[in-house]
């Protein structure tokens, strides 16, 4: 009992915290130079002077520094870390955590990375696996995994046997939730098991495509994790979700390169990046009506997305001085995103 008032003790206070500070987080993270780049002698235009303190630079022009503020900056060096909304998710909370950039940035480095490096993604579950463990006296946790695509504003079920698209509807769960209508909720017991789910979900990824790492750069990877606890003292019980997505390439194309399916790729790809964009800057500066209907995206995040729920979005950039446009408008999409600007560009000193 001791435990449950101090988690709802806990509630009380991270709620007020977060509401003097908002609930949407921005990391900035700057992968390092590829070999090649170092071969060809790219100048590196992002600088970390400010980094502890959340501020980077980006050189635009001859000595013209750009600011911008984040909730973090990760330099090229830094290492991954578990996220810090986790507890959250087993608190009640529903939680979304985005990789936004261009790509080739480290998103899927960042959301997945690998055996030797993990990912947020594994760190995520590891971390919910073992909070999970050591509440077992108080709570019974029932965790499933649900892996979709976003691709072309269709919503593909990569669990299904056969990943056609879905139409979206959701039906509401006593818990308060929504569910997807025929989404397959693959129920895991431990990291291992989810490991697999996500392997199988890759896998089904992959097929129909003739080249799957265009293919990923194109679509939204979303990784959706219900967690339900029931209470052994109380009987009573929540749910709550964390989304996990990898959006797609942010990058704009030239006019003269995009025709035909590429054109509409592009344009959905756009198009749901800004819907994306729209829906997390109305929640951060309090507008009265947001968005959610103007993509598949925010449509299928809606009831993760405001409210109590909390949002992390990792803004991804590339230190080269060929990427700077790419860059700069990243960066300014994640300023707007997070609702709070810098002054306008100082002079580097
Ligand atoms: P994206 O998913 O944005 O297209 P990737 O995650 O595939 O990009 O990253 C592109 C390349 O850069 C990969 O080879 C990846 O290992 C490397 N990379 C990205 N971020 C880092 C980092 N912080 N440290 C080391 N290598 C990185």
């Amino acid at each position: 009992l001791k435990f449950n008032e101090e988690q709802a003790k806990r509630k009380i206070l991270y709620n007020q915290m977060q509401e003097a500070k908002g609930n949407i987080r921005v990391f900035c993270r700057c992968r390092p130079l590829r070999k090649d780049e170092l071969l060809a002698g790219h100048a590196t235009v992002v600088k970390f002077d400010a980094a502890k303190d959340g501020e980077l630079g980006i050189l635009t022009s001859g000595s013209t520094k750009k600011m911008f503020r984040f909730d973090r900056v990760y330099t090229p060096e830094d290492d991954q870390d578990a996220s810090p909304m986790i507890t959250s998710v087993l608190d009640g909370y529903n939680v979304c955590i985005f990789a936004y950039g261009q790509t080739g940035t480290g998103k899927t480095f960042t959301m997945e990375g690998s055996e030797t490096n993990r990912g947020v993604n594994y760190r995520t579950l590891e971390q919910l696996f073992k909070t999970a463990e050591e509440r077992k006296e108080i709570f019974t946790y029932s965790i499933s995994v649900s892996v979709l695509e976003v691709y072309n504003e269709q919503i593909r079920d990569l669990l299904a046997a056969s990943p056609t698209s879905k139409r979206l509807e959701m039906r509401q769960a006593p818990e308060g939730v929504h569910h997807i209508s025929g989404i397959v909720e693959a129920k895991v017991e431990s990291i291992k098991e989810v490991w697999n789910v996500l392997q199988a979900g890759s896998s089904a990824r992959a097929v129909g495509s003739n080249n799957v790492n265009e293919h990923s750069s194109r679509s939204h990877c979303i990784l959706c994790i219900m967690v339900k606890a029931q209470n052994l003292i109380t009987g009573e019980s929540t749910m709550s979700k964390l989304w996990l997505v990898d959006l797609a390439g942010s990058e704009r194309l030239a006019k003269t390169e995009v025709q035909g399916e590429r054109l509409k790729e592009a344009q959905n790809i756009n198009r749901s990046l800004s819907a994306l964009g729209d829906v997390i800057s109305a929640l951060a500066t309090k507008r009265s009506h947001i968005p959610y209907r103007n993509s598949k995206l925010t449509h299928l995040l809606q009831d993760s997305l405001g409210g109590d729920a909390k949002t992390l979005m990792f803004v991804q950039i590339s230190p080269s001085e060929q990427d700077v446009s790419e860059t700069l408008s990243s960066l300014n999409f994640a300023t707007r995103v997070r609702g709070v600007e810098l002054g306008p560009a100082r002079k580097q000193i």
